[in-house]
């Protein structure tokens, strides 16, 4: 028997081909996410990282169907566990969210409901997703409070949203993304607002749904600390482009994309006794309204004389499969000059 949506089990967990996403907006056509690909296999931790602005969010709303259709052009393959997500249903969409897959959000104001307790709204997936009655699924909305670090959670489980501080409310986020123990988790800066010690609490979490389901799990994050403790693959996201993937440990260990070691560079040691000063990255990120031709990056690179000519200004560079650097440097020019350049400053 062939069937259309592909064959589930087989294949990448999670595959997005040759992702296009743009808005209509007042000012002109933003080209938020231009030509991404990459695969996620079950029970792996892909590792998404890039300045703000540069499509690491919506990309990944795009995997959930969560853009508003009227202003948003989508183009690509999204496969889910072998189901073409890009213009699946509404009720496909509705049905796969909060039961397979769930998103921890950025910004848990436009997660939650303020209408509802905050317990109603853990509970109610998890009794629709399961069939638990109330009562089960109630104490288990009151267990994951307490797993993500809510002090009196029987207590707390009656109050609203607003009622809540910031970071519990992201908690309370986390607890209902993680109710139904999705197979596809997106976290996106899920610990940014938290203290270290939540944040460790909540990483823990995380693992635990990855060990006990074997769950996949996006991990969009501006700590690459964090992506070094959690991730097995990277994804370095640059100006709505993807532009370097490897293994977190060849990534780390090996960049080879000038911007990657920009935001190595860039990032604090927290290991370090003395505050080594940071080096940001010189300039700012494109406009996504304009975006300059050949690589996105060639305004802000130290390294386009050292390719030459007017290539990096003319010519995209290709992302392959696999470990790859979307950059025009040769794969020799790449390790030495990371090698001489950069490493003695990244200490
Ligand atoms: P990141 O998550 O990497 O910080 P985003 O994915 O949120 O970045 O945004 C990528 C680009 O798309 C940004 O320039 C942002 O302003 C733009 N953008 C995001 N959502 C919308 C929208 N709904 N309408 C118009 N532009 C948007
Ligand atoms: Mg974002």
């Amino acid at each position: 028997m062939t069937t259309t949506t592909g064959d589930p089990g087989a294949g990448p967990f999670l595959s997005v081909r040759d992702l296009y996403v743009r808005f209509d907006t007042e000012d002109g056509l933003v080209r938020a996410v231009d030509g991404v690909s990459f695969d996620l296999e079950r029970g792996r931790t892909l590792g998404i990282v890039g300045e703000s602005g540069s499509g690491k969010s919506v990309t990944n709303l795009s995997v959930l169907g969560l853009h508003d259709p009227r202003t948003t052009h989508t183009r690509g393959e999204i496969l889910l566990d072998g189901q073409e997500m890009t213009g699946a249903t509404e009720r496909t969409l509705e049905r796969l969210r909060g039961n397979k897959v769930a998103m921890i959000f950025q910004d848990s104001l436009t997660a939650l409901s303020p209408y509802y307790t905050v317990g109603r709204q853990i509970s109610e997936p998890y009794r629709k997703h399961t069939g638990a009655s109330r009562k089960e699924a109630w104490e288990r909305a009151v267990a994951m409070l307490g797993k993500v670090g809510i002090p009196q959670p029987a207590l707390r489980a009656k109050d609203y949203p607003h009622q809540f501080s910031g970071g519990m409310r992201q908690r309370a986020m986390i607890a209902m993304a993680l109710v139904c123990d999705p197979r596809l988790l997106i976290a996106d800066e899920p610990t940014t607002a938290l203290d270290v010690t939540v944040q460790a609490q909540i990483l823990d979490l995380l693992h635990d749904l990855q060990q006990e389901f074997g769950s996949a799990i996006i991990l969009i994050t501006h700590d690459l600390g964090v992506v070094a403790n959690t991730a097995d693959d990277l994804l370095v996201m640059y100006a709505g482009r993807a532009v370097e993937r490897g293994t977190v440990r060849d990534v780390l260990r090996e960049p080879r994309h000038p911007y990657t070691w920009g935001l190595l560079a860039s990032m604090p040691r927290l290991e370090s006794d003395v505050a080594v000063p940071l080096a940001p990255i010189p300039g700012a990120p494109p406009s996504l309204l304009a975006p300059p031709p050949g690589c996105p990056f060639h305004p802000r690179c130290a390294f386009v004389s050292e390719v030459g000519g007017d290539r990096c200004a003319s010519e995209r560079p290709v992302l392959a499969e696999g470990r790859s650097a979307a950059c025009h440097l040769s794969a020799e020019q790449k390790r030495t000059l990371f090698d001489e350049r950069i490493r003695p400053r990244l200490g």
